[in-house]
């Protein structure tokens, strides 16, 4: 069966189970409109999406995916994209948490962590351009954990990356606006795709530390 095949199959079945079981929260988003509670930033390759990680119903959750799960800092230019579903997700859904997500085995890390990004021709100026959002974190995981494995390189460097997002998260005039009036909370976790755990980033102790 070709991939296309399965996704139609694949499709038949979601539409005679899930789909069929959650008509009537649709159909009522759809007349309501929208309400999203949260907003979760996280990356394209994280293998499970964040509906399914927490177990959301339909609208629960509004979902910014790109490489890394990155936001850069306010004022960056050439990523509308991004920017304007991030200002949409805050100031028109008013969503009450943001969630930055990043995970295990991440490619985009990996891509960040490899010589490739500091090689002339090593991969596209797009790919360069977007992973220097986070590459803060590449350079203090060379520097401070050289003596480290490579996986362990890499994890530090995931959880360095959500650190680096969160800080940028706080250069938005709208989302410090939200944050002081506490109608906006922000947080930082990683999760663990291997193991199935979630840890969060503790701003007082700079540690992260498991959710549940
Ligand atoms: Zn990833």
């Amino acid at each position: 069966m070709s991939d296309i095949s399965k996704l139609i199959s694949g499709f038949r079945i979601f539409k005679a189970t899930t789909f069929s079981k959650q008509k009537d929260i649709i159909h009522h988003l759809l007349e309501q409109g929208q309400k999203p509670s949260t907003l979760v930033i996280s990356c394209a390759d994280i293998r499970l999406s964040p509906a399914e990680i927490f177990a959301a119903n339909p609208g629960d959750l509004y979902v910014i995916n790109n490489i890394g799960g990155f936001i850069p800092k306010y004022g960056t230019s050439g990523i509308a994209g991004i920017l304007s579903a991030l200002e949409y997700a805050v100031t028109d859904l008013e969503v009450q948490n943001i969630i930055v997500l990043g995970h295990a085995k991440c490619d985009g890390i990996k891509m960040m962590m490899s010589e490739k990004f500091v090689s002339e021709r090593g991969m596209s100026e797009a790919m360069k351009t977007w992973l220097s959002v986070a590459s803060e974190a590449r350079n203090m995981v060379k520097k401070q954990l050289a003596d480290k494995t490579p996986d362990e390189q890499q994890s530090a460097c995931e959880h360095e990356s959500i650190i680096i997002t969160l800080r940028n998260l706080l250069t938005y005039p709208y989302i410090n606006k939200r944050i002081d009036q506490n109608k906006l909370g922000i947080f930082g976790w990683h999760f663990d795709v291997e193991n199935g755990e979630i840890m969060a980033f503790n701003p007082d102790t700079r540690f992260f530390e498991p959710i549940i």
